[in-house]
């Protein structure tokens, strides 16, 4: 008998391995047994910097998919179950998971490093009015917090520090790799920050015009205000009121360029822009890449320098 099931519980046991072998790409796969890191980022840039540090030693999973806008994503019962299944879980903080409370209440995993990559950041309170002193929009907030820490490089940093930290704490065996990663991304970050003083400093006019207010730490680092046609998360329509107030503001101040961002629809920048003769352009908020975007090797540096052109195109 015992033989029997010992047979029985091997063939069982190759079964297992055939279906972990079959399973697919994405959210589906959860644990591999390659020695690396098994990680899970909740978006874009949080999974973008895990791969700048980890590079090969860590796979990285990111739960919202390209192409998705990440404001109102909420996560599955099977996204709950994987993220519990890995090493180290990241997420940015500061209100953008709105769902976070659901992963600290479902997922049961002492092992489990779990990183606020914001932690550290010096955040902006969300009644703030990010400088924007001419238009009130603080009906379109909700949360404390402005979440939107990683578009200013310095705050990149602080969150690539605490992804660096929690991988040395994971794996302790490849510190130095992990410390080499982040200190050659601290130096790009420094540089680009630099690159941003330089250019903007340099131009006279500092009002841009977006499609929500993703912007408010990157114009605080670089002294320009951000008039955003949604509030803190593009979840609504702007009213009429609003759009008089932007109009009249954009005329005011010779506006000549509306952002607007691919993953939301560009409908209202198009309407504004043609209503004061002025031009659009991509202002993008990081918050997720385009399949073609990440096919073509699009990154936050690469992103960051055509944001930083954009909104010289804008200020000159
Ligand atoms: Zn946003």
């Amino acid at each position: 008998m015992k033989k029997i099931g010992v047979k029985i519980s091997a063939l069982l046991l190759s079964a297992s391995i055939l279906l972990v072998g079959c399973s697919g790409g994405g959210t589906d796969q959860v644990k591999k047994d390659d020695g690396k890191l098994n990680v899970y980022s909740s978006f874009y840039p949080m999974y973008d910097f895990a791969k700048k540090i980890g590079k090969d030693k860590v796979n990285v999973n990111n739960l919202i998919p390209a192409g998705t806008e990440p404001h109102d994503w909420e996560p599955t019962p099977k996204d709950l179950v994987n993220i519990g299944d890995s090493d180290v879980f990241i997420y940015s903080g500061a209100g953008m998971e709105g769902w976070i409370d659901k992963v600290s209440e479902n997922v049961k995993n002492d092992k489990m490093e779990m990183v606020e990559a914001s932690k550290g950041v010096n955040l902006l309170s969300s009644k703030e009015e990010h400088l924007d002193k001419e238009i009130n929009n603080d009906k379109h907030e909700h949360g404390a917090y402005d979440p939107h820490v990683w578009l200013d490089p310095e705050n990149a940093k602080i969150q690539m520090k605490n992804i660096k930290e929690a991988f040395s704490k994971a794996d302790p065996k490849n510190k130095d790799f992990y410390e080499k990663n982040y200190e050659e991304n601290a130096v790009k970050l420094d540089s680009l920050d630099q690159k941003f003083k330089d250019e903007i400093g340099k131009t006279k006019k500092k009002d841009i015009i977006v499609a929500h207010e993703a912007f408010g730490y990157l114009c605080k680092a670089y002294g320009i205000n951000q008039i955003g046609i949604e509030g803190l998360s593009p979840d609504s329509e702007p009213d009429a009121a609003r759009m008089a107030e932007i109009t009249n503001f954009a005329k005011k101040n010779n506006v000549k360029y509306i952002f607007f961002e691919e993953l939301v629809s560009s409908k209202v920048s198009d309407t504004l822009a043609k209503e004061i003769g002025a031009k659009t352009e991509v202002l993008n908020p990081l918050e997720g890449l385009t399949d073609q975007q990440i096919k073509d090797g699009g990154d936050y540096f690469s992103v960051m320098e055509k944001n930083l052109n954009s909104i010289l195109k804008a200020l000159n």
